[in-house]
């Protein structure tokens, strides 16, 4: 093709590109004067758009329109009822645009259109529907047990949120923070990811579109240590919700921490997949599949860590190696394409290196482990195979580093005490997955796995009400209905006397 900036030509598919991505300030796109990153499509390595870096000042001027939304635009204040119908009227223009969306998250990100179209830019939309509902039913806590006095507890919001998101789910994750935020009438500035602002920027746009005032949403661009730090440093943030490595997790906490701003960090995983020979094995193989491959291997959840009851391994494995080499990688915007490139070719470079680490340390290479090789537009893509390993020890750099690519490493036990201890033998506790359909060993594993979530004969499924979030190395605080309530209200008690008080009278002589 002549233009490199434009994508392999798909059917049907009309939507404008941006050239330039800038930050969105205010209601308004702001002009581009910062540095220019290129963004690629994965699937061709080439250049789409071109990211305009929000510098300290322009962060500045970011949270300033936060700041004076939050203060003066009504937001805060609005009843519940008019929140609700703009967090309704954004949940119907997403799906309105839901094509678009999609399109454009794929042509940064390369995760299977279908994908983003059916699941990730629905849950989008779906995430606004669910803070509208969720307020409309919150309340309050009243303290009447002291005698003459009652005591009523409120929430407030708490101001100007920074909501800093990754690129691997980047709208779904990004949407799940603001919608809360402005549902509980606080005001933010977002930093999606360098590598994947175009759905994001649309998204933005389109709260606008839908009513929202200016000020409420604001965008900045641009990378971690520039954009990222100057937001994370700004004196008038209130709070900051991460979503992101572990490593970066550590530093913004610490920074946050000097100035006593509250966080919550959604952080890495290593999930142990457990299959017991008491489950259902096609039901589990086909979710052992779905569980490491799906997002193209790049999800915090990935049940990445696959521990198979000994006496059903060697079937399990061989089998899931097979259909492994059979999954079709390919064209994410094709439908069919069940696998496609990864986010970068950094990326690609590192989980590669992973196939290198586990021939090195003894690992049975049991799929994949190389590049995708592909051919026409899609030969420059950064594709990789589905890659498995039998490892040998739970201690392996395979077993206890997060990958975040198409990578499953398996283990074998012989117990029920083996395999919780393998599973807990990770400095990460973000999600398990248990296949049994014994119910004793599922009530005792729900019991004793040392993470956030526990997943019983299911794939991932996010329960918006319960509360999400790791143990250990994945994260503090958590989110969902009621946890984010918490994080993102501050709570006051008003105390009252039910009548006229007796004051004790002081300098009467
Ligand atoms: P990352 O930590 O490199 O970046 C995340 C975000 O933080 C990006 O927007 C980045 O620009 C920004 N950032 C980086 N350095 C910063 C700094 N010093 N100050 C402020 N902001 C900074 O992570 P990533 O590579 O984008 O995402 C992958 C990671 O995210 C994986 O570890 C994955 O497990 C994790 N993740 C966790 C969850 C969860 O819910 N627990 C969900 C998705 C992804």
């Amino acid at each position: 093709m002549d233009d490199p900036r434009i994508p392999v030509p798909q059917p049907g598919q009309g939507f404008p590109v941006p050239e330039t991505v800038t930050s969105i300030i205010d209601g308004q796109p702001v002009p581009a004067r910062g540095k220019r990153i290129p963004v690629f499509y994965p699937a061709t390595g080439r250049p789409v758009s071109t990211l305009i870096e929000a510098d300290a000042a322009e962060v500045d001027a970011a949270v300033a329109s936060a700041r004076r939304a939050f203060q003066s635009s009504g937001w805060a204040q609005l009843s519940t009822e008019k929140r609700q119908q703009q967090l309704l009227a954004i949940h119907d223009t997403i799906l309105a645009h839901a094509d678009e969306l999609a399109f454009l998250e794929c042509l940064n990100l390369g995760v299977v259109m279908r994908e983003l179209r059916e699941r990730q830019i629905r849950r989008a939309a779906y995430n606004f529907r669910f803070f509208a509902e969720f307020i409309g039913q919150a309340k309050g806590d009243v303290y009447d047990q002291m005698a003459g006095y009652r005591s009523i507890v409120v929430r407030e919001p708490v101001g100007v949120a920074a909501l800093i998101a990754p690129w691997n789910a980047p709208t779904a994750l990004a949407s799940m923070k603001v919608a809360a935020a402005i549902a509980f009438g606080n005001t933010c500035v977002l930093k999606p990811s360098e590598q994947t602002p175009l759905a994001i920027h649309r998204f933005v746009a389109l709260l606008h579109e839908a009513g929202l005032p200016p000020g409420v949403v604001n965008l900045v661009n641009g990378h971690g240590g520039i954009t990222g730090e100057a937001l994370v440093a700004h004196r008038d943030v209130d709070l900051i919700s991460f979503t992101g490595g572990t490593e970066t997790g550590r530093h913004i906490m610490a920074s946050a921490g000097r100035r006593l701003k509250p966080c919550t960090m959604e952080l890495g995983g290593k999930s142990a997949n457990i299959i017991f020979a008491s489950a259902d094995i096609e039901r589990a193989l086909d979710a052992a599949l779905v569980g490491i491959y799906s997002n193209n291997g790049q999800q915090c959840l990935a049940g990445s860590r696959i521990l198979v009851e000994r006496r059903i391994a060697d079937d399990f494995i061989g089998r899931f190696a097979e259909r492994a080499r059979r999954i079709r990688i390919g064209d994410p915007m094709d439908d069919a394409t069940e696998l496609g490139p990864l986010a970068s070719a950094a990326h690609r470079k590192r989980v590669l290196d992973f196939a290198e680490t586990a021939r090195t340390e003894g690992g049975r290479l049991i799929a994949g482990g190389a590049p995708a090789r592909m051919t026409g537009d899609l030969a420059e893509g950064f594709f990789v195979e589905p890659t498995a390993v039998v490892a040998q020890s739970s201690r392996s750099r395979v077993c206890q580093d997060e990958i975040f690519g198409p990578f499953a490493t398996f283990l074998t036990f012989d117990s029920y005490e083996q395999a919780i201890e393998i599973a807990n033998d990770t400095t990460f506790g973000l999600v398990s997955y248990v296949w049994s359909d014994h119910l004793p060993t599922v009530e005792r594993a729900g019991r004793d796995l040392r993470s956030g979530v526990v997943w019983v004969n299911t794939p991932m499924v996010r329960e918006l009400r319960a509360p999400f979030g790791g143990y250990k190395d994945s994260g503090v605080g958590r989110e969902g209905g009621e946890a984010c309530q918490h994080f993102y209200t501050e709570v006051k008690t008003i105390t009252v006397p039910t009548g006229p008080v007796a004051v004790r009278r002081l300098g009467l002589g």
